[in-house]
């Protein structure tokens, strides 16, 4: 049995917790079993949004708590944390996702059309080659460095900063298409993201996102140590019914791609879709 949640609302004034970024509200209810040391994931009263109620700044996310420094220490804990079947597992897992690189690129292509391209988030991982033309926004200055290089290479760039602020940088209607693997759950800003999408793309442009399922079963069964919580990077836990939420009350037409035993799966895949007329 869980431990039944505990109430920490109404957040007082000053309080560490950050209101909910979704509707503002401020009625937020402790969930211990999602939570890790000093990091309180949190329900939102009001709207039932489940986000990390202390996230750290920017500035610390640039450098101290950036995405390469963290992920390493995180993958020692979660390798330590598996048996070995798991282990193996995942090897097998890894070895498919290399043989099948080509194939990926394929459904991107297919989900998304060929063009410009903006990934949010893209790490220095350059996915994207012909016929896309490869652009992205990365918050670390190493990694951004590093992808900016390869892009300008491809006729594209990389600037460093922010997402939900370096995206109003482009002009409007600038991109084909916008990639977010694994990005929303990072961002505390992501309805003014959102916003900046639905501005950078063409009428008709697509942006795939991929974001861990709050709403998964095993989410449910495996208490803190499920492998969507990321401690603190991830500060939003979308399930199927609160990304669609965000998604059109930011403008666009939403639709869940991997809807078929969406319960089983650890992520949400999903098209948000900007109008063909606004
Ligand atoms: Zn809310």
């Amino acid at each position: 049995m869980s431990a039944p949640p505990q109430q920490i609302a109404p957040a007082p004034q000053g309080s560490a917790l950050r209101p909910c970024p979704d509707c503002g509200g401020k009625d937020l209810v402790a969930l211990p079993r999602c939570s890790r040391d000093e990091w309180q994931v949190c329900r939102c009263g009001d709207c039932g949004f489940v986000f990390l109620g202390n996230p750290i700044e920017y500035a610390a996310l640039e450098e101290d708590f950036a995405w390469e420094t963290t992920f390493w220490a995180e993958d020692a804990r979660r390798a330590g944390a598996r048996g070995p079947l798991r282990r193996l597992a995942a090897r097998v897992r890894g070895l498919g996702y290399r043989l099948r690189g080509d194939g990926i690129m394929r459904r991107y292509h297919r989900l998304l059309g060929p063009g410009r391209i903006l990934d949010i988030g893209c790490g220095d991982v350059v996915r994207f080659d012909a016929p896309f033309v490869p652009h992205g926004i990365e918050l670390s200055r190493a990694l951004a460095a590093k992808a900016d290089a390869i892009m300008r290479a491809r006729g594209g760039e990389c600037l460093q900063g922010p997402g939900a602020e370096r995206i109003f940088d482009w002009p409007e209607g600038y991109f084909d298409s916008v990639m977010m693997h694994s990005y929303l759950e990072h961002e505390t800003d992501y309805p003014r993201l959102l916003a900046g999408c639905l501005r950078a793309l063409r009428p008709g442009g697509r942006a795939f996102i991929r974001v861990p399922n709050f709403a998964a079963l095993n989410r449910m069964a495996s208490g803190n140590r499920w492998a969507g919580f990321r401690y603190p990077d991830h500060v939003n836990y979308f399930t199927p019914a609160t990304l669609r939420r965000a998604v059109e009350r930011a403008g666009f037409h939403f639709k869940l791609v991997n809807r078929h035993k969406i319960w089983l799966d650890d992520n949400i895949q999903a098209l948000a879709i900007k109008p063909a007329q606004t």
